[in-house]
């Protein structure tokens, strides 16, 4: 046994508005820079949908992840030969601009100065990169919010992970959630394979994955290795970027920004320790719909004293293993299993976690389709089909995400039992 500790997060997708705060303070403070116009290291996304950069979750697309081989061994996607081959050609794997968006600014100016016309002006959209205006403009982050039933349309062309996508398109089925993204500080990050400078690593002491700036010669394997395009790539510096999980606030105890001005108050941060020699066999889980308790296998119990001792031979200083006690993100995630990772059939262990939604189909547990002695709902009764959780969050395995809505329905009657004239009475057993 190896202790290591992480820091992670847990999002309760149940609380988020979309308002997308979270995205514009993380750019304000890291990406408001020549380069990086396009980048959003935090993006909130209208699920199901194509998401940003559009279809980062079709992986053969993008030569992405991990793949198992038949002798059991996981390896990045991108073999050696294949790397060696993009370092004299173009790496072809990689997001075009198109597939972000052109970032522009309005041009207020035309307000005052659009010659006399019957329609009021408006102002005009203007490219931040190339200062021009644009006529139109064809695309951009979280689109589907903006163009509504556009994508019922052109589903045909979208991934759904996996669900049937006729159901989408009658109204009746139609619905929507917010995925908020992020890196995920994957214990396993198939960006640190891919990058043939050593430039991208993962933090001891907290797991945090950054990229050396002075060491990073512009590959972008990372950007292709990535399987949830996480990694930006800096047209200015002609370097790649990502999400720092804000380390130099968590270095003097400030959680992210994303998480410190989340709106919906959202976003839960803490540590968790796990045995770094069991990475190997989680990745490499044979079958997929096992992938969710395989990468729940990693993680260590905090209060057990062997593991403690172990962490202080290992190195892990006693405030962690102090916050690891305290860890929402243990609760959540290990303890209590109403948070799971995003697309663990990408192998890359990911750290960011999510709760998942339970508000649109409160109507339909009413109505009894959600049992409470543990029977599977009937996918199709549910609002948010279990299905397409299931396809985002546990690789396809339903049960435990049922599970999860189970639990999450009986602490919202036992709490709405306790509640007085809109307070909590914590009087009440
Ligand atoms: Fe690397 Fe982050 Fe992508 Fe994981 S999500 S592979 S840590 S960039
Ligand atoms: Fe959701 Fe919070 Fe971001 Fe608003 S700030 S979009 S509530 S995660």
């Amino acid at each position: 046994m190896k202790v290591r500790a992480q820091i992670g997060m847990v999002l309760n997708l149940d609380k988020c508005i979309g308002c997308h705060t979270c995205s514009v303070t993380c750019k304000n403070v890291w990406t408001n820079r020549k380069g990086v116009e396009y980048a959003w290291f935090n993006n909130v996304e209208t699920k199901p949908g194509v998401g940003y950069p559009k279809d980062w979750e079709n992986q053969k697309r993008w030569n992405g992840g991990w793949v198992r081989k038949k002798n059991g061994k996981i390896e990045p996607r991108m073999g050696a030969k294949w790397r060696i081959l993009s370092k004299i050609f173009a790496n072809p794997d990689l997001p075009e601009i198109d597939d972000y968006y052109e970032p522009f600014d309005f041009d207020y100016a035309h307000l005052q100065t659009a010659p006399e016309m019957k329609a009021f002006p408006t102002a005009r959209p203007r490219s931040q990169i190339t200062g021009e205006r644009m006529e139109k403009i064809e695309w951009g982050p979280n689109w589907e919010e903006i163009l509504g039933g556009e994508f019922a349309k052109r589903k045909a062309d979208y991934n759904f992970a996996g669900v049937e996508a006729e159901i989408y398109g009658q109204f009746e089925n139609t619905f929507m959630m917010y995925l908020p993204r992020l890196c995920e500080h994957c214990l396993n990050p198939a960006c640190v394979a891919a990058c043939p400078s050593g430039a991208i690593y993962k933090r001891e002491e907290d797991g945090i994955v950054l990229i050396d700036q002075d060491k990073c010669r512009g590959w972008r394997m990372c950007v292709s290795a990535c399987p949830y395009k996480k990694i930006y790539y800096n047209w200015e510096s002609g370097k790649s970027e990502k999400c720092t999980f804000c380390f130099p606030r968590i270095e003097v105890g400030q959680p992210t920004v994303c998480s410190e001005t989340c709106v919906g108050r959202i976003r839960y941060l803490g540590v968790l320790l796990y045995d770094a020699d069991r990475i190997e066999a989680a990745a490499a889980e044979p079958d997929e719909k096992d992938l969710y308790q395989a990468q729940l296998d990693v993680f260590l119990d905090p209060f057990d004293p062997a593991v403690i001792d172990q962490a202080r031979r290992d190195g892990v200083p006693d405030a962690w293993l102090e916050a690891a006690r305290r860890s929402p993100v243990y609760k959540m995630a290990i303890d209590w299993k109403v948070a799971f990772p995003l697309h663990p059939e990408y192998r890359t262990l990911p750290m960011v976690w999510y709760v998942p939604p339970l508000s649109p189909i409160q109507s339909a547990a009413s109505a009894g389709a959600l049992e409470m002695d543990g029977e599977m709902p009937d996918v199709k009764s549910l609002r948010i089909p279990v299905q397409y959780l299931a396809n985002l969050l546990t690789a396809g395995n339903e049960p435990p995400v049922v599970q999860a809505l189970e639990r999450m329905l009986a602490m919202r009657g036992f709490m709405r039992a306790k509640t007085v004239d809109g307070r909590i009475d914590h009087k009440i057993a």
